[in-house]
């Protein structure tokens, strides 16, 4: 399987493909993209369980593999203690946060705004600052509605490759790998959390979707902060 030539029905291979395919194809997938890019492939964590599932993965194909982790000043104490603990673990792991200055509950009045701001900015500050010609990313296609059209390896950006290498994994598989592998996860999920991300916008719920306890009462529920959806290199 070729990075670039790969034209495989990704929904087939969401039901098709076994755990142990699954991770054989994910550190196939970061070991191509790491052959071609080197030290310009770098792995964005947001410290949920499928960022810290693609970094072990990452770890376990090279451990000189670089990554960043974006923050915001919104993120919940649980998060911000766990971010710590990793960042320990692994120095390598550049931490970027915009503490730039903005209206008062923003992320009431205007979430895509704030999210702009405070994720995306530090995201492209983050690709730009370390010279990244291919970011590895958390995303799956079973994670959201917002989610089901990526590709493994995509260029929505250009000149920036972005590989999903778990792009086809199920919640159930994440967890899977987290349990197998002994895998550190936020300890928020104890909780009942399934998705993770600033505390004024996440709750937990028992709905279907695995994100819809993101951004609840917004036209963003359920949604994206920008990261995956706007352009990166302007
Ligand atoms: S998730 Fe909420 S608090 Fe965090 S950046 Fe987005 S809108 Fe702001």
């Amino acid at each position: 399987m070729s990075l670039r030539e790969n034209k495989e029905d990704l929904k087939e291979l969401v039901e098709k493909l076994n755990f142990k395919e699954k991770v054989e194809r994910s550190k196939e997938l970061i070991m191509q993209a790491y052959k071609i890019y080197g030290d310009s492939l770098v792995v964005a964590n947001s410290l949920g369980k499928d960022s810290v599932v693609v970094w072990d993965l990452a770890m376990r194909v090279e451990p000189k593999i670089r990554g960043f982790i974006v923050t915001t000043r919104f993120k919940p104490p649980e998060t911000i203690k766990f971010m710590h603990e990793v960042v320990a673990h692994y120095p390598q792991l550049e931490v970027y946060k915009s503490d730039i200055q903005i209206p008062e509950r923003l992320y009431e009045t205007n979430p895509d705004r704030c999210c702009d701001l405070l994720k995306v900015g530090p995201v492209k500050q983050a690709l730009l600052e370390l010279g990244v010609k291919c970011w590895v990313t958390g995303l799956r296609c079973t994670e959201g509605r917002t989610r089901t059209d990526y590709q493994e390896i995509e260029e929505r950006d250009k000149g920036l490759i972005k590989l999903n290498p778990i792009l086809i994994w199920k919640e159930r598989e994440v967890w899977q790998y987290a349990a197998l592998y002994g895998v550190k996860v936020n300890p928020l999920y104890a909780e009942g959390y399934r998705s993770l991300g600033c505390a004024p916008c996440t709750k937990i719920t028992s709905d279907e979707n695995e994100r819809a306890g993101r951004w609840i009462g917004t036209s963003k529920c359920g949604g994206e902060c920008g990261i995956h959806t706007r352009p990166l290199r302007t």
